[in-house]
């Protein structure tokens, strides 16, 4: 099949982390103090990069509304605080070797001290958070074990990398030369050290403040499958306000003890009532679809993302699969006579079965012609492709793609459309594995 229209439009939010690291590797060159080694203030410059990446990685890791607005989703500030994050703890190693290559009279134990902290503890929380990854190129040993550390554990400890993006700000303002020999290089890195530690301290300790969460009773229970649980929460006081597509950070009380875990809402706004629908994978989820019963309190935080068809074009491919549907059914439960898209929906499900609301999403096809469904069974039709669901849309073709499904899902359709010739900014997804 011919390729699709290539529209490279780089997202506001990756220009201005391209610009900010750029700015500051020329302010490094240009504001070089006299007297320092080269070999040693290359290294104190990648020092100090690998501290703006921190403090950006942090700052995206806020999720605030602007942010996600400027990539363009959420999935794309994940992938952006990954990269960022990695990019910084490989400069590290350089820096390491380079900074250490000429005498540092400020080289105190305290302040190396904290550049070892924070060596150390950067490096294990980055294998860890890439370990699911390295173990998918087949990495043995420890990165086996972390990757198999439970989500939940590897989240928590993950959080502490604020603290070690704080002893690597100190260890910098204590021991690198070029910080005491210049007022401008000084001033700068400590304001892109504090701004990625104030953003660590929004997240961890005022974010909750921002965002309160709702305090809702869950009114009914639907288990439609042996994995699926459909709960329905009634608000205790004001419902929350949502875009379709949005997701809550939920709780429930009682056994469970209130753990807080992410569900996209599959109800309309207009709905007083909030739904959502759980698929068992782990071990919470689990308890939910084995215990949750009618009248326990729940909190619902929120709402966050952006996952947005009316952000797209006329032309719009969509792709569900399995619980990946619960973004889609917001959407079509509140399409109403404005609906001007027209849209290649493709629900993809193991079996028939699988296919939660099917007879709802058809009966919202035949109000809205423009809306053109296909269930794939894929047990009998095996599974669907990036070139099937672009479904012989000829070169020049401007067509948006929205997709929520497993990871590999995922991958496979980004990479088909990719093949295509269509640019990553014209395909969104909603991401359900953040890690
Ligand atoms: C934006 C978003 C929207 C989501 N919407 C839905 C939905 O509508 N329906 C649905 O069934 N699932 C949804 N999920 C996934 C859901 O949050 C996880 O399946 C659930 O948290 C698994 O918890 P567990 O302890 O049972 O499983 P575990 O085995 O502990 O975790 C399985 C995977 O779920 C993810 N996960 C677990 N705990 C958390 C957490 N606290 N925060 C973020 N991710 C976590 C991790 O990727 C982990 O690898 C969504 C996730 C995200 C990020």
């Amino acid at each position: 099949m011919k390729a699709l229209r290539l529209r490279l439009v780089p997202s506001l939010g990756t220009v201005l982390l391209a610009a900010v690291a750029t700015a500051n590797v020329t302010l490094w060159l240009v504001a070089r103090p006299p007297g320092q080694p080269t070999g040693r203030y290359l290294g104190e410059l990648l020092g100090a990069e690998a501290v703006l990446l921190l403090s950006c990685a942090l700052v995206l890791a806020t999720i605030l509304p602007t942010i996600e607005r400027a990539f363009g989703g959420l999935d794309r500030v994940a992938v952006w605080h990954r990269r960022a994050a990695t990019v910084a703890v490989l400069l590290l190693v350089p820096h390491l070797l380079l900074a250490t290559s000429a005498a540092d009279r400020y080289a105190t134990q305290v302040g190396s001290g904290f550049g070892v902290v924070a060596l150390l503890g950067l490096g294990v929380l980055s294998v860890w958070a890439l370990a699911p990854r390295l173990r998918a190129t087949r990495r043995p040993g420890l990165v086996r074990r972390l990757a198999g550390i439970g989500y939940e554990r590897w989240l928590s400890v993950h959080r502490l990398s604020g603290l070690f993006v704080i002893a690597a700000v100190a260890h910098g303002a204590l021991v690198a030369p070029a910080l005491h020999a210049s007022m401008l290089l000084r001033v700068t890195y400590l304001a892109v050290g504090g701004t990625g530690v104030a953003a660590y301290a929004y997240r961890e300790l005022l974010a909750r403040f921002v965002f309160p969460a709702h305090d809702y009773t869950v009114s009914d229970v639907r288990r439609p499958n042996e994995t699926t649980t459909e709960v329905s929460l009634e608000p205790v006081r004001e419902p929350l306000a949502f875009v379709p597509g949005q997701f809550v950070v939920l709780s429930f009380g009682g056994t469970s003890g209130w753990q807080r875990h992410p569900f996209s809402v599959t109800s309309a706004p207009y709905d007083r009532r909030l739904d959502v629908s759980i698929k068992a994978v782990g071990d919470y989820t689990h308890d939910l679809h084995d215990k949750l019963r009618r009248g326990t309190p729940a909190k619902v935080a929120g709402p966050f993302g952006g996952f947005d068809y009316r952000r797209g074009g006329h032309d719009q491919i969509w792709i569900a699969g399995g619980i990946g549907i619960t973004p889609f059914m917001s959407w079509i439960r509140s399409l109403d006579g404005s609906f001007d898209r027209s849209v290649d929906f493709y629900y993809s499900v193991r079996r028939r079965a699988d296919a939660l609301y099917a007879d709802e999403i058809e009966a919202a096809a035949r109000l809205h012609p423009t809306l053109r469904t296909n269930v794939v069974v894929t047990e009998r039709e095996g599974l669907l492709t990036a070139e099937q669901a672009a479904n012989g849309r000829p070169r020049g073709t401007d067509v948006s793609v929205f997709m929520c499904g497993p990871p590999p899902m995922m991958t496979a359709f980004a990479e088909g459309f990719r093949a295509l010739g269509m640019p990553a900014s014209q395909v969104r997804w909603e991401q359900f594995d953040i890690r």
